[in-house]
């Protein structure tokens, strides 16, 4: 049987300081969730539209329809739907033929599944660490972990933020390295005047319930080069030749979208606009409500890019006065949900012994100090306030003076 990595508790110890306490249980009642999806558009109209026609497996038609609006929104193209942002990742890297001792650069603070996709090729993922200010990995944070061993770079738009991918591009063409996006958070951020999503070899996308497009769970892939779109779109479906059906010369998976999935993507992806725009509003109302606040460091933009604040993170600095965990927990007394950042890649009981005594400052201080509020695209003006205002009161009860 499968046996758990663990760490020990001396080791546990150690990072006790830096990983969050247990979630705060929330007071029952009305809650605000921290991420609320809207259906408001086209999604029952196509749904019923898959029911009555009788075509809910992945051969129906809004599969296509479904990638077609999206490349087009990514500025590729070429758009290749699958059943996670996990399953883009690892279709991606499965074409590209890695091998054992193989290193893929992905960023330490990221969710797990960056590193996990890198795992499941054989090849060894190694960490980089993020810039202070974007959180997002930067070509001066890559550059020293590139070994002659390197294959390939994912970059993650971490929380909607484009990472700044010109330097970037221009270090994976003069060390040959395929340059891979993930942007599972990022739908409809804008580079430099380029969507996210054309501004690398190719990028992943994820559908789960809490992204900006939402199919429930589904991934897609978009690229500009057709050779990798027709081989990720082989090894999603399980490598059939197209010669002879039941004849495999790949290892393939079975990563494919239904056509219930897809009709959703695609009443979703056509008010994309509307989407990012909730989540900019969610945005310029804490920023009005939080701006100046004494120990909070809120999110930003960089010159040059959209950020669409997928979730809207903020640092809890030492000076706040309640810790990250405390507000937390003075938030969740009042039903406001909010989760902590990424628990770095190096810290992750998985990882950890292949990486023992590596450190990656910056990762480590967002996982200290980082949370994200409730930053759904349902949210109202009343939520925004309730809980800008319970954060206000909760320093004012840990700083009597400053109150
Ligand atoms: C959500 C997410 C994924 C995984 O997407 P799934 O659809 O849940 O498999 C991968 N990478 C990042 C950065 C994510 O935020």
């Amino acid at each position: 049987m499968l046996e758990e990595t663990r760490l020990d508790t001396e080791e546990l110890e150690r990072l006790g300081a830096l990983i969050p306490g247990p979630e705060p249980v929330l007071a029952p009642g009305k809650i605000v969730p921290v991420c609320e999806t809207r259906l408001d558009g086209n999604e029952l109209r196509y749904l019923t539209e898959c029911i009555t026609s009788n075509w809910i497996s992945s051969a129906g038609p809004f599969v296509g329809r479904f990638e077609e609006a999206f490349a087009s929104a990514a500025g590729c193209t070429r758009a290749v739907s699958c059943s996670s942002g996990t399953a883009a990742l690892h279709l991606v890297l499965a074409a590209l033929g890695l091998k054992a001792g193989d290193e893929i650069v992905v960023p330490a603070f990221t969710m797990i599944a960056t590193a996990n996709a890198v795992a499941y090729t054989g090849a060894t993922p190694v960490f980089a660490d993020s810039d202070p200010v974007t959180w997002n990995v930067t070509a001066a944070t890559l550059e020293p972990k590139i070994t002659p061993r390197s294959r390939a770079i994912i970059v993650v738009h971490t929380y909607g933020h484009p990472a700044d991918m010109d330097p970037i591009r221009e270090l994976a063409d003069r060390r040959g390295l395929f340059l891979l996006e993930d942007a599972a958070e990022a739908h409809g951020a804008v580079y430099r005047g380029k969507p996210v999503g054309s501004l690398g070899d190719a990028a992943t996308f994820s559908f789960y319930g809490n992204k900006i497009v939402t199919t429930g769970e589904g991934g897609m892939i978009t690229t500009n080069d057709e050779r990798l779109a027709r081989l990720v779109r082989r090894l999603r479906d399980h490598a059939f030749s197209p010669d002879r059906h039941f004849w495999h010369t790949y290892l393939g998976y079975n990563y494919r979208m239904t056509n219930l999935q897809a009709a959703v993507g695609l009443a979703q992806v056509e008010r994309l606009g509307d989407l990012v725009e909730a989540r900019r509003e969610n945005r310029r109302r804490y920023e009005a409500r939080l701006k100046g606040v004494p120990g909070l460091t809120l999110p930003g933009e960089s010159p040059g890019v959209t950020n669409v604040f997928w979730m809207y993170g903020i640092l809890v600095e030492d000076g706040f006065g309640p810790t990250r965990d405390q507000l937390r927990i003075a938030l969740a007394s009042r039903g406001i949900e909010t989760r902590t950042f990424f628990i770095p890649m190096h810290l992750q009981p998985l990882y950890r012994k292949a990486h023992a005594g590596e450190r990656y400052p910056v990762a480590e201080e967002l996982c200290r100090k980082g949370m994200y509020l409730p930053s759904g695209p349902a949210l109202s003006e009343r939520d925004i306030d309730l809980v800008a205002g319970e954060i206000l009161r909760a320093r004012a009860a840990a700083v009597p003076t400053l109150a």
